[in-house]
């Protein structure tokens, strides 16, 4: 089976322990990407959280260049993707890929400079916060109705579609989607987010929201977090966001952003990434086998297919 997920925080918790990507006791790791699915695709965050906002550039280098050693210890069965030939070279050796992402902007210091510097060293995926306001945007825990986008976070968004890089709304403020909407002209992502209406969290897409990324032609990742997805939350809690993102925004705009390694705690029944087959095979009983790939892997495919160059 295929399998394409837009959010794990696995890189930048081993960056910290030094771990290896390969074997880890973490939620996520190569071995059991590799024993499960046929060439999955994920995607890696480098995420800045506060304690580290004054040394974001250093950190984010140095968890870049941790990932890369990963990369090479580990290329028999992995490879990072930087354009479309590096997937399909990766699919047809059967092999892992990996896409690097920047979650929260801090990194950046405010500077497309800097972004396109990001580029360069892989990064496809950028958000312009995490939580908490930056010289980019607000966040969701930082903002107020009238807060949404800086000047430099509106420059900084240009230059992500006139790169190739994807941006990611999940984190930023209401505000701040609506200001993105407007800017952006390319699809864009919401990586790691379920549904308001079966969650009422700041971190989930409302309806409204869901749709305006399905019609723009961007994709959801469905995030595993027990707070985004409700009380008790087990696979039949992640079915039924799932039903509710595709009955808002239409068939193709569902994925996976399961958010391994950034969560203290998973849904009933589900442990590490071993585990998604049997989300898949709920998903497959609800919505059926075309349905259920589309959601596993083929949705953020033709997202990236188009990203990519
Ligand atoms: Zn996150």
């Amino acid at each position: 089976m295929r399998y394409f997920d837009t959010h794990c925080d696995t890189i930048t918790k081993i960056y910290d322990t030094g771990e290896s990507l390969f074997a880890n006791n973490r939620h996520l790791n190569l071995d059991r990407l590799s024993k499960v699915f046929q060439s999955p695709v994920q995607v890696f965050a480098v995420w800045t959280e506060p304690l580290y906002y004054k040394t974001a550039l250093d950190r984010a280098l140095k968890v870049i260049d941790y990932y890369y050693a990963e990369a090479e210890k580990n290329k028999d069965i992995f490879g990072h993707v930087n354009t479309l030939a590096d997937l399909r070279a990766n699919e047809k050796s059967g092999r892992i890929s990996g896409i690097l992402a920047i979650e929260g902007g801090e990194p950046l210091c405010g500077s497309v400079e800097l972004l396109r510097i990001f580029y360069r060293l892989g990064v496809r995926v950028c958000s312009l916060t995490w939580n908490y306001r930056n010289d980019l945007a607000w966040g969701v825990k930082d903002s107020s109705p009238n807060h949404g986008l800086t000047e430099k976070g509106r420059a900084m968004l240009r230059e992500m579609e006139s790169l190739g890089i994807a941006p990611d709304v999940s984190h930023l403020s209401d505000k701040g989607f609506y200001e993105l909407a407007e800017i952006c002209e390319k699809p864009f992502l919401a990586t790691h987010s379920n549904a308001r209406t079966i969650c009422p969290n700041p971190r989930n897409l409302t309806d409204a929201q869901i749709k305006i990324i399905a019609e723009r032609g961007g994709v959801i990742g469905l995030n595993l977090y027990p707070e985004f997805l409700g009380e008790n939350a087990d696979v039949s809690t992640v079915l039924r966001h799932a039903e509710h993102i595709l009955d808002a925004g239409g068939e193709n705009c569902l994925g996976m952003g399961c958010d391994f390694d950034g969560v203290d705690s998973l849904p009933e029944g589900i442990e590490t990434v071993s585990d998604i087959p049997g989300i898949f095979e709920a998903f497959e009983r609800e919505f059926g086998k075309e349905q259920t790939e589309k959601i596993a892997c083929g949705n953020f495919l033709n997202f990236f297919e188009k990203l990519l160059v």
